[in-house]
């Protein structure tokens, strides 16, 4: 590794002091002294004293929820950990919660670091932080224009890990499972469900071939897109057996945890499975780390998630939901519609799906609708669906492209008085899915609808 030179005491201590004069000021340190540090050294990360092990945390979904259930089981035991959570999860992230915990001669005053990183920032970071674990928690299409797509990732994540790291890594994701072929690995995974399907429902599967022999792929059993179980009946290729296996008990809360040291018991910490997956995924690094069952089960005992995506009220007998959707992101979409369409009684869908890139008048592609499944809300007991933003007539397209007849589809540009569009004829739920950056135009259309409720007496007997 790398020595301290000038130039690494010259970042070092510019950057010190940019940190000391944005504390001062007040302002959010987390990301501008590590910039400026690899700006004056663009080794930094390489130079600088790491602690004696060190946790990594990437995938498209969950990592930082990851991150926050191994941050907070290690420091209820007694752990003085580093980490990047006040911060950005890119290189200058990282640097800057170095800097923060190096003494003026560059060394370390931690033992033990959880770095949750971005997946295109890990060919910046890990040629120079070894982690002891590099945990993935699953790669999903995501964005198209800054993640481009899943193999992309992969690569870049797959040519930049360290052979020394030890891996973790989900066994049901048929991408993300085949990282580091020859790194060491532990597995984690969920036991067939009883929702578990026999083929895709979903338009967007992206492993339909073998990864080792490219026939067709033959899965026991599909969860959602390329989450499942698979063999491959021609060359014997086979999702990898899982070191921790999940197996839950819904009605109970509780997930049973197959291991190498017998089956635990512990509370389900939430009932989206998207969750349970990042509670299994926290369990079995903490264990790796050598925690015991005890400490473990204890730190998740009072854990309750609370879907901050979503909320609910009840006006006149008629639920009013709202639910992140996050747009550009045809999964996320895809699993809230799938949510949606399995819901009990008379729906009215309000989407809020512009982004910030359509907000601002972009020209950005519309391509990833496309690969959402809206004919998940092509459902006769999904009644309207009011269609608002400045890209409203192009969701319309796809509406009508999935199957909904056009008199169920109204189109507006005014998202906020978007619920002046509700039928309220038979109606038992409004739904307002709405983008990530649109959720405060949510909450005022929430209100809006509670508004017409009320004012129509609308009321469902
Ligand atoms: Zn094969």
């Amino acid at each position: 590794m790398a020595g301290k030179n000038l130039r690494f005491y010259v970042a070092l201590y510019m950057s010190k002091l940019a940190r000391t004069a944005l504390r001062v000021l007040k302002r959010n340190a987390s990301y501008f002294p590590g910039k400026l540090a690899i700006k004056i050294c663009p080794d930094f990360l390489g130079r600088i004293n790491k602690p004696e092990t060190i946790i990594t945390v990437t995938g498209t979904n969950g990592k930082t929820t990851v991150c926050n259930m191994i941050l907070d089981a290690l420091e209820a035991n007694g752990y003085d950990v580093l980490n990047n959570k006040a911060g950005s999860n890119i290189n200058a992230g990282v640097a800057s919660s170095l800097v923060a915990e190096s003494t003026m001669s560059g060394k370390c005053r931690k033992k033990i670091a959880i770095f949750e990183i971005d997946e295109r920032s890990s060919k910046l970071i890990y040629p120079y932080i070894k982690p002891t674990y590099a945990v993935c928690t699953n790669l999903f299409r995501d964005s198209i224009h800054r993640n481009a797509n899943p193999e992309f990732i992969f690569n870049i994540i797959n040519s930049s890990l360290p052979e020394s790291s030890h891996m973790i890594l989900n066994a049901d994701d048929l991408i993300s499972c085949n990282l580091g072929a020859a790194n060491d690995k532990t597995y984690f995974a969920i036991d067939r469900l009883a929702t578990d399907k026999e083929e895709s429902v979903n338009l967007i599967n992206d492993v339909r071939i073998c990864p080792k022999c490219h026939k067709p792929l033959h899965y026991n059993y599909v969860r959602y897109h390329h989450i499942g179980n698979a063999k491959c009946e021609f060359c014997g290729y086979e999702s990898p057996k899982a070191d921790y296996l999940g197996k839950l008990d819904m009605d109970n809360q509780i997930l049973n945890v197959v291991t190498p040291f017998g089956t635990e018991e512990y509370h389900m910490v939430s009932n989206s499975i998207f969750n349970t997956y990042n509670q299994l995924t926290a369990i079995t690094v903490l264990r790796k780390l050598g925690l015991s069952y005890e400490a473990v089960k204890k730190s998740f005992a009072d854990l309750n998630i609370v879907e901050s995506r979503y909320s609910k009220e009840t006006v006149n007998g008629i639920d009013v939901v709202t639910h992140m959707s996050k747009g550009q992101n045809p999964i996320a979409c895809s699993c809230v519609f799938d949510y949606v369409k399995d819901e009990p009684g008379n729906k009215e869908i309000i989407l809020i799906l512009d982004d910030v890139f359509d907000r601002q008048g972009s020209s950005e592609n519309m391509t990833w609708i496309f690969d959402c499944d809206f004919e998940f809300l092509n459902q006769p007991d999904i009644t309207n669906i009011i269609i608002s933003g400045v890209r409203c007539n192009d969701y319309k397209l796809r509406l009508l492209m999935a199957g909904v007849p056009e008199e169920k589809l109204m189109t507006t540009s005014d998202e906020v008085n978007s619920p002046e569009l509700l039928k309220l004829d038979g109606t038992d739920a409004v739904y307002i899915l709405h983008e990530l950056y649109a959720a405060n135009t949510a909450m005022k259309a929430r209100d809006k609808a509670v508004a017409v409720i009320k004012e129509r007496g609308a009321k469902n007997e």
